[in-house]
């Protein structure tokens, strides 16, 4: 795709969302993280859901880790894999006490060496409590960059590189927001609203809906 049409493309995205944030609910940078783990493979609102009750006991590495890995289960186990992200939320939040004086890591190899942690979560959490431009790759992100043919890419990493490079830095910042909002109301996954999407002439997927019946 070439630079104006993609420039394009997300000055729509930009004009439809000027501020867009995410959908989990957080206080604190710990919140947010936890919250990360926890969305894996789970959607926003099933993590808000279990996150509202949790972090009003527990709001922090103490409370979470003093809650201990049964307890937590109970408060989670509406999310799917429930059983192994209070493993690792119990194990995050103990290394978090020992190792980093209780402070959320802000460089990537850090955030990615705690348990549950991989690179799309360290890239959200990068993006949202500090401030960098960085993309994290969600299925959204993945089958949007790929359908509008902005990022082409078997994996998402790829994607992400791809994203990285071609994506104007003025848009880096919310670009991934934006594409995940494009992913979740417009170019859903089964069946794409292209008769209704705002990018619709930049586009390059072949398989375009263009009929709401
Ligand atoms: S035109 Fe269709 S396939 Fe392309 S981004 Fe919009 S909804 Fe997705």
């Amino acid at each position: 795709m070439n630079k104006d049409d993609l420039s394009k493309i997300f000055q729509i995205l930009k004009k439809a969302t000027p501020e867009p944030v995410t959908e989990l609910i957080y206080k604190t940078n710990f919140q947010l993280l936890i919250a990360v783990i926890l969305s894996a493979q789970a959607t926003d609102k099933s993590v808000n859901a279990a996150t509202k009750p949790l972090f009003k006991i527990a709001p922090d590495a103490k409370s979470i880790y003093n809650l201990g890995e049964k307890k937590l289960k109970e408060h989670i186990k509406t999310i799917g894999l429930y059983n192994a992200k209070a493993k690792n939320v119990i194990k995050t939040c103990k290394i978090l006490l020992d190792e980093y004086n209780n402070k959320i890591p802000q460089d990537r190899d850090t955030l990615q060496s705690l348990p549950g942690v991989g690179r799309k979560t360290a890239n959200v959490v990068l993006n949202n409590a500090f401030g960098q431009p960085t993309i994290g790759v969600d299925t959204h992100v993945f089958r949007v960059s790929n359908r509008l043919g902005i990022a082409t890419g078997k994996n998402v990493l790829q994607v992400e590189k791809k994203l990285e490079k071609n994506i104007p830095d003025k848009f880096k910042m919310h670009a991934h927001h934006w594409l995940i909002i494009l992913g979740r109301y417009t170019c859903i996954a089964r069946s794409p609203r292209c008769f209704d999407c705002k990018v619709v002439e930049y586009c390059k997927y072949k398989k375009k809906e263009m009929s709401n019946d």
